[in-house]
């Protein structure tokens, strides 16, 4: 892939620039053709493209690394004609710069906090010989704080910051959509506790060094206990909440929405509003587990799992209206019951729902693995690349949803939750310095949401 052409120009070491009046008069060119001098091979470049570009003074044929090559985009081609009839093609770029390039030009910017195929949109233009390009790269953009960041290999360039080189600020500044620290994330850092949590709620979408975290006391509290010595450890009952020949079946509603049913809920105190924290299991990793899954990348509100299982209605009325005929609904808000339950001419026959136990247990298991996963990134995390699993983690969550509340489960869904074809269940899988070992139960000291 790399050409190694010799770099005839350089970014800011460069003497004699094109002078801009030269420019106004060559002719423009939508893309340029190199052929290499030793191949058949030709290489096209278009405006817009971004480019891996020799550095200057580095020789042709000499080793180089992928990310030791400059980088820039393509703004403007055009040839400058000479009097015997060659031509010189020059291409207006405006630069990528590597960390180091910023801190010689924002003294205090840590470039140690860049990583090395990360690169800075600076808004610094210049003038190359098409000579020194050598080939056409991606520059994927990564904001931090965004609940579907794409996959970012160790490889590959990525940009999350901007230079504005005059005014030498850096955008956003580094640190500021981060931890409690205000230090930025450092995809260099290798050390396990400086992996960084990321919450999804809308309100938070902050990622926290785990060694803050933890420093700052935000972790769960040994509320396991509570659950399984106490009260709500009546799961099992909530679980199977509709006795057989219970006078009042409860319905969906008086679970998630107390009001309208108010009674029945005062009368049946085994169906009191659960939630993912009592179910299923009592032991604290699946808890933890289930506590993971209910945060949710789209809703501030906690995510009641159970209570996404739909409630399957059978009705036996010959009079009734459509409404017993209504699909089951999940979100009965301010809609209280039209009829007493207990009106003896008809009815309709409230199955008992299913167990979210059962409901999960028809979920593939690698699908509720990775959206039962802490979102996490860092160094330490090598398999979640730059950007870690967070992408992943989001859109499993958001398919776990959807099959509890009744779709079935895709065919494709490993290519809808990884968005690509090669990469699978071990990008997703928090592992860190070789081991699958449970990270600390930390929570979002924002939303106090497991993450
Ligand atoms: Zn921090
Ligand atoms: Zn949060």
């Amino acid at each position: 892939m790399a050409r190694g052409k010799k770099g005839s120009t350089s970014k800011k070491e460069r003497d004699a620039p094109l002078p801009a009046d030269k420019w106004q008069y060559m002719k423009p060119f939508g893309s340029f053709i190199i052929n290499d001098k030793d191949g058949e091979l030709e290489y096209t470049f278009k405006k817009e493209d971004i480019a891996a570009i020799l550095p200057y003074g580095r020789e042709p044929g000499t080793e180089i690394e992928d990310w030791e090559y400059w980088v820039a985009k393509i703004k403007d081609i055009r040839a400058q004609l000479h009097p015997d009839g060659s031509n010189t093609v020059w291409a207006k770029v405006q630069w990528f710069y590597s960390g180091r390039d910023v801190a010689n030009v924002v003294k205090s910017f840590e470039s140690d906090a860049i990583g090395r195929f990360e690169r800075i949109y600076a808004d610094h233009d210049d003038f190359i010989e098409s000579e020194s390009v050598n080939s056409v790269v991606r520059v994927i953009e990564f904001d931090e704080n965004d609940v579907e960041p794409e996959y970012i290999p160790r490889d590959q360039f990525y940009r999350r910051y901007t230079l504005e080189y005059k005014a030498r600020t850096i955008k956003p500044k580094p640190g500021t959509s981060a931890c409690v620290c205000k230090e930025p994330y450092n995809p260099n850092d290798n050390s396990p506790e400086m992996v960084m949590h990321f919450c999804p709620r809308p309100s938070c979408r902050r990622a926290y060094h785990q060694s803050c975290l933890l420093a700052g006391n935000h972790k769960e509290a040994k509320e396991v206990k509570r659950e399984a010595k106490g009260s709500a450890s009546t799961s099992g009952s909530v679980i199977v909440s509709n006795p057989p020949n219970s006078q009042k079946p409860a319905t969906r509603s008086a679970r998630k929405h107390a009001v309208p049913v108010k009674s029945q809920k005062a009368s049946t105190p085994e169906v009191q509003p659960t939630s993912a924290f009592a179910s299923g299991s009592s032991s604290s990793s699946s808890s933890r587990a289930l506590r993971l899954l209910a945060c949710s990348p789209d809703t501030d509100d906690f995510v009641d799992l159970e209570s996404l299982i739909p409630l399957t209605v059978i009705s036996t009325a010959v009079e009734d209206d459509a409404e017993a005929v209504d699909p089951p609904k999940k979100k009965r808000r301010g809609r209280p019951p039209k009829k007493a339950p207990a009106a003896p001419s008809h009815e309709a026959l409230v199955q008992p729902p299913r167990s979210l136990a059962a409901a999960l247990a028809e979920i593939p298991p690698e699908l509720r693995e990775i959206a039962e996963q802490p979102m996490v990134r860092g160094n330490a995390f090598v398999l979640g690349g730059v950007s870690g699993n967070i992408g992943f983690v989001t859109r499993a969550r958001r398919l776990v949803y959807q099959i509890l509340e009744g779709s079935s489960v895709p065919d494709d869904w490993m290519l809808q939750v990884f968005a690509s074809s090669d990469l699978g269940v071990v990008n997703a899988i928090v592992k860190i310095g070789g081991t699958r070992k449970a990270l600390p139960p930390v929570i979002c000291p924002n939303c106090k949401s497991a993450i």
